[in-house]
């Protein structure tokens, strides 16, 4: 078992960059002012916690536990720094990466996984694609990250508001490759139109459903199934609240 790590902060290394100076072409005015806009920086710098989880996770409980926690400081705008350092990068290449989830979420530029949960560098192994459907090819990423690198917690995010869904429940024409997302998104919107919902409440309605599917599709996965039947991986589905920030378990 790999004894936890213990991450330098960004902050050793913006101290670094700070106290290396960035520049002497300066009178002495400007280096008093810049000097003191120095300082202050040095302490916001020094006073940010960093964000640091032991390295190895095989709980898909304490997985799901760190998400919520990492969207909490999102959503209340209190985000830790990251350790983004030289020694962090190197540290990730010599050892490999131990992510402790598989997120699965849309391609939306509002929602990326690593900010909404607070996550830093080898944190989440994340599969995009519009929609977050789950085709084989995106099912290949999954059981890669749960059979090769032991990631106990595959969480499939939709959002609300999901263009992609819209499409599909507008029914309009599509051009190039476009079509397949929509066709993937057609049972979950056929689904919820039969419920009788229209509008807004449709949309929403085939999201949810469009969740279930893809938890479904993943939950096939023989590699997936033998994890889960094990307890050593879980599969959630989640949705992303774009205002409130928010991501709510919807299936567990
Ligand atoms: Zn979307």
């Amino acid at each position: 078992m790999k004894k936890p790590l213990t991450y330098i902060g960004a902050a050793l290394l913006s101290l670094a960059m700070i106290l290396s100076g960035c520049g002497s072409q300066t009178s002495p005015m400007a280096d008093k002012q810049s000097s003191e806009v120095e300082n202050l920086a040095v302490q916001q710098v020094i006073a940010a916690p960093v964000y640091k989880r032991v390295e190895v996770i095989s709980s898909p409980e304490i997985a799901q536990q760190l998400l919520v926690e990492g969207n909490r400081r999102f959503t209340s705008g209190t985000p830790l720094s990251k350790d983004f350092s030289y020694t962090r990068r190197s540290d990730l290449m010599k050892n490999g990466q131990h992510p402790f989830a598989i997120i699965v979420s849309c391609s939306d530029s509002r929602v990326p996984p690593e900010l909404l949960f607070d996550q830093a560098l080898g944190d989440l192994f994340v599969v995009r694609v519009a929609g977050n459907v789950v085709t084989p090819v995106e099912l290949g990423s999954i059981e890669y990250a749960v059979e090769h690198l032991k990631a106990p917690l595959v969480v499939v995010l939709g959002h609300e508001e999901c263009g992609a869904v819209t499409a599909a429940v507008q029914g309009g024409e599509t051009h190039g490759s476009i079509a397949a997302i929509i066709e993937k998104l057609k049972p979950a919107v056929n689904e919820a139109r039969a419920t009788g919902a229209t509008g807004k409440e449709l949309i929403e309605k085939s999201t949810d459903l469009n969740i279930q599917d893809a938890l479904t599709d993943i939950s096939r996965s023989p590699i997936v199934k033998e994890g889960m039947e094990a307890k050593q991986v879980k599969v959630i589905g989640m949705k992303y609240d774009l205002d409130e920030g928010l991501s709510n378990l919807i299936k567990d």
